[in-house]
Protein backbone atom coordinates (compact mmCIF):
# COMPACT_ATOMS: atom_id res chain seq x y z
CA UNK A 1 0.00 0.00 0.00
CA UNK A 2 1.61 3.39 -1.01
CA UNK A 3 1.60 5.54 2.09
CA UNK A 4 2.82 8.62 0.13
CA UNK A 5 -0.41 10.18 -1.72
CA UNK A 6 -0.70 13.76 -3.95
CA UNK A 7 -2.80 15.92 -2.92
CA UNK A 8 -4.52 17.15 -5.59
CA UNK A 9 -5.14 20.86 -4.90
CA UNK A 10 -1.10 20.67 -3.75
CA UNK A 11 0.73 18.96 -6.47
CA UNK A 12 1.65 21.50 -8.68
CA UNK A 13 3.55 23.26 -5.14
CA UNK A 14 5.26 20.01 -4.59
CA UNK A 15 3.31 19.09 -2.08
CA UNK A 16 2.73 16.10 -0.39
CA UNK A 17 0.61 14.83 2.46
CA UNK A 18 2.24 12.85 5.57
CA UNK A 19 -0.38 9.63 6.22
CA UNK A 20 0.04 7.85 9.32
CA UNK A 21 -3.07 6.90 11.83
CA UNK A 22 -4.24 6.07 15.17
CA UNK A 23 -3.28 2.52 15.04
CA UNK A 24 -1.46 1.38 18.12
CA UNK A 25 -2.81 4.08 20.60
CA UNK A 26 -6.05 1.94 21.57
CA UNK A 27 -3.43 -0.12 23.64
CA UNK A 28 -1.98 3.02 25.51
CA UNK A 29 -5.31 4.14 26.58
CA UNK A 30 -6.59 0.85 27.36
CA UNK A 31 -3.50 0.34 29.74
CA UNK A 32 -4.20 3.71 31.21
CA UNK A 33 -7.65 3.46 32.09
CA UNK A 34 -6.45 0.09 33.84
CA UNK A 35 -4.35 1.78 35.59
CA UNK A 36 -6.42 4.29 36.66
CA UNK A 37 -9.69 2.43 37.70
CA UNK A 38 -7.45 0.15 40.13
CA UNK A 39 -6.15 3.17 41.40
CA UNK A 40 -9.86 4.39 42.43
CA UNK A 41 -10.24 1.12 43.68
CA UNK A 42 -7.03 1.08 45.68
CA UNK A 43 -8.08 4.53 47.17
CA UNK A 44 -12.10 4.05 47.49
CA UNK A 45 -13.60 1.08 48.02
CA UNK A 46 -12.55 0.30 51.68
CA UNK A 47 -12.90 3.63 53.09
CA UNK A 48 -16.47 3.74 51.28
CA UNK A 49 -17.11 -0.09 52.85
CA UNK A 50 -16.15 1.59 56.26
CA UNK A 51 -18.36 4.59 56.28
CA UNK A 52 -21.20 2.29 54.89
CA UNK A 53 -20.78 -0.21 58.31
CA UNK A 54 -20.46 2.39 60.78
CA UNK A 55 -23.53 4.16 59.72
CA UNK A 56 -25.76 1.04 59.04
CA UNK A 57 -24.15 -0.54 62.27
CA UNK A 58 -25.31 2.58 64.06
CA UNK A 59 -21.64 3.30 65.27
CA UNK A 60 -21.83 6.77 63.26
CA UNK A 61 -24.74 9.41 63.29
CA UNK A 62 -25.45 11.19 60.07
CA UNK A 63 -23.36 13.34 61.31
CA UNK A 64 -20.48 11.51 62.24
CA UNK A 65 -21.01 9.66 58.99
CA UNK A 66 -21.13 13.33 56.89
CA UNK A 67 -18.08 14.25 58.39
CA UNK A 68 -16.09 11.10 57.53
CA UNK A 69 -16.89 11.70 54.37
CA UNK A 70 -15.55 15.02 54.06
CA UNK A 71 -12.25 13.74 55.95
CA UNK A 72 -11.97 10.93 53.94
CA UNK A 73 -12.26 12.88 50.55
CA UNK A 74 -9.58 15.21 51.12
CA UNK A 75 -6.97 11.56 52.05
CA UNK A 76 -8.58 10.42 48.93
CA UNK A 77 -7.89 13.49 47.06
CA UNK A 78 -3.80 13.56 48.46
CA UNK A 79 -3.40 9.75 47.77
CA UNK A 80 -4.56 10.03 44.14
CA UNK A 81 -2.40 12.73 43.58
CA UNK A 82 0.32 10.81 44.75
CA UNK A 83 -0.44 7.74 42.44
CA UNK A 84 -1.60 9.70 39.75
CA UNK A 85 1.83 11.10 39.56
CA UNK A 86 3.58 7.83 38.72
CA UNK A 87 0.72 6.76 36.36
CA UNK A 88 0.53 9.99 34.13
CA UNK A 89 4.47 10.05 34.09
CA UNK A 90 4.40 6.48 32.56
CA UNK A 91 1.44 7.17 30.51
CA UNK A 92 2.86 10.43 28.90
CA UNK A 93 6.29 8.62 28.22
CA UNK A 94 4.36 6.00 26.34
CA UNK A 95 1.98 8.57 24.04
CA UNK A 96 5.45 10.59 23.26
CA UNK A 97 7.29 7.84 22.02
CA UNK A 98 4.15 6.78 20.29
CA UNK A 99 3.45 10.09 18.57
CA UNK A 100 6.91 10.51 17.46
CA UNK A 101 7.36 7.35 15.95
CA UNK A 102 4.10 8.15 13.84
CA UNK A 103 5.16 11.50 13.09
CA UNK A 104 9.13 10.60 11.92
CA UNK A 105 7.61 7.70 10.42
CA UNK A 106 5.34 9.36 7.85
CA UNK A 107 7.80 11.96 6.99
CA UNK A 108 10.01 9.40 5.66
CA UNK A 109 7.20 7.78 3.75
CA UNK A 110 6.14 10.63 2.28
CA UNK A 111 9.64 12.51 1.65
CA UNK A 112 12.26 10.05 2.21
CA UNK A 113 14.10 11.38 5.11
CA UNK A 114 14.62 11.52 8.42
CA UNK A 115 12.80 13.65 10.89
CA UNK A 116 14.25 12.47 14.15
CA UNK A 117 16.90 15.58 14.44
CA UNK A 118 13.47 17.67 14.74
CA UNK A 119 11.87 16.91 17.61
CA UNK A 120 12.13 19.25 20.15
CA UNK A 121 12.81 18.84 23.19
CA UNK A 122 11.42 22.42 24.45
CA UNK A 123 8.09 20.64 23.04
CA UNK A 124 8.33 17.30 24.91
CA UNK A 125 9.47 19.19 28.06
CA UNK A 126 6.39 21.75 27.88
CA UNK A 127 3.64 18.55 26.89
CA UNK A 128 5.23 16.84 30.24
CA UNK A 129 4.72 19.34 32.34
CA UNK A 130 1.15 20.64 31.05
CA UNK A 131 -0.03 16.72 30.55
CA UNK A 132 1.15 16.08 33.84
CA UNK A 133 -0.57 18.68 35.53
CA UNK A 134 -3.76 18.51 33.88
CA UNK A 135 -4.30 14.76 34.23
CA UNK A 136 -3.60 14.34 37.85
CA UNK A 137 -6.29 17.87 38.67
CA UNK A 138 -8.56 15.30 36.69
CA UNK A 139 -7.72 12.11 38.52
CA UNK A 140 -7.65 14.41 42.16
CA UNK A 141 -11.10 15.78 41.14
CA UNK A 142 -12.72 12.25 41.28
CA UNK A 143 -12.52 12.65 45.15
CA UNK A 144 -14.88 15.15 45.55
CA UNK A 145 -17.09 14.37 42.83
CA UNK A 146 -17.24 10.50 44.16
CA UNK A 147 -17.76 12.04 48.03
CA UNK A 148 -20.35 14.76 47.42
CA UNK A 149 -22.18 11.69 45.82
CA UNK A 150 -21.84 10.35 49.33
CA UNK A 151 -23.02 12.51 51.32
CA UNK A 152 -26.02 12.61 49.00
CA UNK A 153 -26.61 9.26 49.23
CA UNK A 154 -26.56 8.85 53.26
CA UNK A 155 -28.70 12.22 53.76
CA UNK A 156 -31.19 10.12 51.10
CA UNK A 157 -31.34 7.41 53.21
CA UNK A 158 -31.43 9.20 56.46
CA UNK A 159 -34.09 11.29 55.24
CA UNK A 160 -36.15 8.38 53.63
CA UNK A 161 -36.08 9.76 50.38
CA UNK A 162 -35.25 8.09 47.57
CA UNK A 163 -31.88 7.19 46.66
CA UNK A 164 -29.54 8.86 44.02
CA UNK A 165 -30.31 6.55 40.47
CA UNK A 166 -32.27 3.76 40.91
CA UNK A 167 -30.59 2.26 43.71
CA UNK A 168 -32.39 0.07 46.03
CA UNK A 169 -30.57 0.22 49.43
CA UNK A 170 -27.65 2.32 50.43
CA UNK A 171 -25.08 -0.44 49.98
CA UNK A 172 -26.33 -0.28 46.29
CA UNK A 173 -26.03 3.36 46.23
CA UNK A 174 -22.13 3.39 47.17
CA UNK A 175 -21.39 0.29 44.78
CA UNK A 176 -23.33 2.55 41.83
CA UNK A 177 -20.79 5.59 42.79
CA UNK A 178 -17.48 3.02 43.13
CA UNK A 179 -18.56 1.90 39.59
CA UNK A 180 -19.49 5.30 38.37
CA UNK A 181 -16.12 6.82 39.71
CA UNK A 182 -14.38 4.01 37.58
CA UNK A 183 -16.41 4.90 34.43
CA UNK A 184 -15.50 8.66 34.70
CA UNK A 185 -11.75 7.51 35.59
CA UNK A 186 -11.90 5.66 31.99
CA UNK A 187 -13.23 8.52 30.62
CA UNK A 188 -10.28 10.84 31.65
CA UNK A 189 -8.05 8.21 30.17
CA UNK A 190 -9.60 8.26 26.71
CA UNK A 191 -10.29 11.84 26.60
CA UNK A 192 -7.23 12.82 27.58
CA UNK A 193 -4.87 10.40 25.37
CA UNK A 194 -6.84 11.46 21.93
CA UNK A 195 -6.26 15.19 23.53
CA UNK A 196 -2.43 14.69 24.27
CA UNK A 197 -1.90 12.68 20.84
CA UNK A 198 -3.10 15.25 18.81
CA UNK A 199 -1.70 18.84 20.71
CA UNK A 200 1.91 16.27 19.93
CA UNK A 201 0.88 16.17 16.44
CA UNK A 202 0.13 19.98 16.33
CA UNK A 203 2.92 21.07 18.38
CA UNK A 204 5.76 19.02 16.26
CA UNK A 205 4.27 19.55 12.70
CA UNK A 206 3.95 23.58 13.31
CA UNK A 207 7.87 23.47 15.49
CA UNK A 208 8.77 21.60 11.56
CA UNK A 209 7.12 24.14 9.43
CA UNK A 210 3.81 22.40 8.68
CA UNK A 211 0.87 24.99 7.87
CA UNK A 212 -1.47 22.79 6.81
CA UNK A 213 -3.12 19.51 7.70
CA UNK A 214 -5.59 17.21 6.07
CA UNK A 215 -8.78 16.02 8.48
CA UNK A 216 -8.55 12.55 8.55
CA UNK A 217 -12.11 10.99 10.79
CA UNK A 218 -11.60 7.27 11.65
CA UNK A 219 -13.77 6.01 8.41
CA UNK A 220 -16.64 4.12 10.75
CA UNK A 221 -20.04 3.89 12.36
CA UNK A 222 -18.75 6.09 15.28
CA UNK A 223 -18.55 8.92 12.95
CA UNK A 224 -20.18 11.98 13.44
CA UNK A 225 -22.24 13.29 10.61
CA UNK A 226 -21.90 10.16 9.02
CA UNK A 227 -25.11 9.65 7.20
CA UNK A 228 -25.58 5.84 7.33
CA UNK A 229 -23.79 5.78 10.72
CA UNK A 230 -24.75 5.95 14.53
CA UNK A 231 -24.15 9.56 14.88
CA UNK A 232 -25.97 11.28 11.54
CA UNK A 233 -25.83 14.87 13.18
CA UNK A 234 -23.49 16.80 15.12
CA UNK A 235 -23.89 19.12 17.47
CA UNK A 236 -21.94 22.19 19.07
CA UNK A 237 -19.75 19.93 21.31
CA UNK A 238 -19.14 17.77 18.81
CA UNK A 239 -19.78 19.12 15.23
CA UNK A 240 -20.33 17.22 11.79
CA UNK A 241 -17.03 15.67 11.27
CA UNK A 242 -17.59 13.41 8.27
CA UNK A 243 -18.16 16.50 6.14
CA UNK A 244 -14.67 17.23 7.20
CA UNK A 245 -12.83 14.51 6.05
CA UNK A 246 -9.77 14.91 3.19
CA UNK A 247 -10.01 18.33 3.34
CA UNK A 248 -7.52 20.69 4.19
CA UNK A 249 -7.15 23.18 7.46
CA UNK A 250 -4.57 25.35 8.81
CA UNK A 251 -3.01 24.96 11.73
CA UNK A 252 -3.64 28.54 12.93
CA UNK A 253 -7.30 28.67 11.62
CA UNK A 254 -9.34 25.71 14.13
CA UNK A 255 -12.70 24.91 13.53
CA UNK A 256 -15.10 26.02 16.46
CA UNK A 257 -15.00 22.51 17.71
CA UNK A 258 -10.95 22.17 17.59
CA UNK A 259 -8.20 20.71 15.37
CA UNK A 260 -8.80 16.82 15.24
CA UNK A 261 -8.80 14.89 18.63
CA UNK A 262 -9.82 18.12 20.55
CA UNK A 263 -13.52 17.74 20.35
CA UNK A 264 -14.95 15.30 23.17
CA UNK A 265 -14.86 11.90 21.84
CA UNK A 266 -13.35 12.94 18.54
CA UNK A 267 -10.46 10.08 17.17
CA UNK A 268 -9.94 12.19 13.97
CA UNK A 269 -6.71 12.88 13.40
CA UNK A 270 -4.23 15.91 11.24
CA UNK A 271 -2.22 14.55 8.49
CA UNK A 272 0.82 16.60 7.94
CA UNK A 273 0.61 18.96 4.25
CA UNK A 274 4.50 18.47 3.69
CA UNK A 275 5.63 21.46 1.76
CA UNK A 276 9.91 20.48 1.22
CA UNK A 277 10.31 24.44 0.73
CA UNK A 278 8.65 25.70 3.62
CA UNK A 279 9.79 22.35 5.96
CA UNK A 280 12.74 23.31 8.58
CA UNK A 281 14.01 19.91 7.04
CA UNK A 282 15.29 19.45 3.91
CA UNK A 283 15.54 16.59 1.09
CA UNK A 284 18.49 15.08 0.38
ZN1 LIG B 1 -13.63 13.76 15.02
Amino acid sequence: MPLLIKSTSFTKKRQVIAVTSRHGIQAIETAYARRLRSAVDAVFADRLAEILDGYESGILSIDSAQNMATAFQQEAERQLSFLAQDATFQWFQRIDKFAANKFTSSIKNAMGIDAQSILSQSIYDELLETGIAQNVSLIRNLSPEAYQDVRKALLADFQGVGLPGDAKSLSGAIKDILGSTKRRASVIARDQTAKMNSQMAQERQVDAGVTYYQWRTAGDQRVVGNPSGLYPKGNAKHMNHFDRNGKIFAWNDPPSDGHPGEAIMCRCIALAVLNPRKMKIQEG
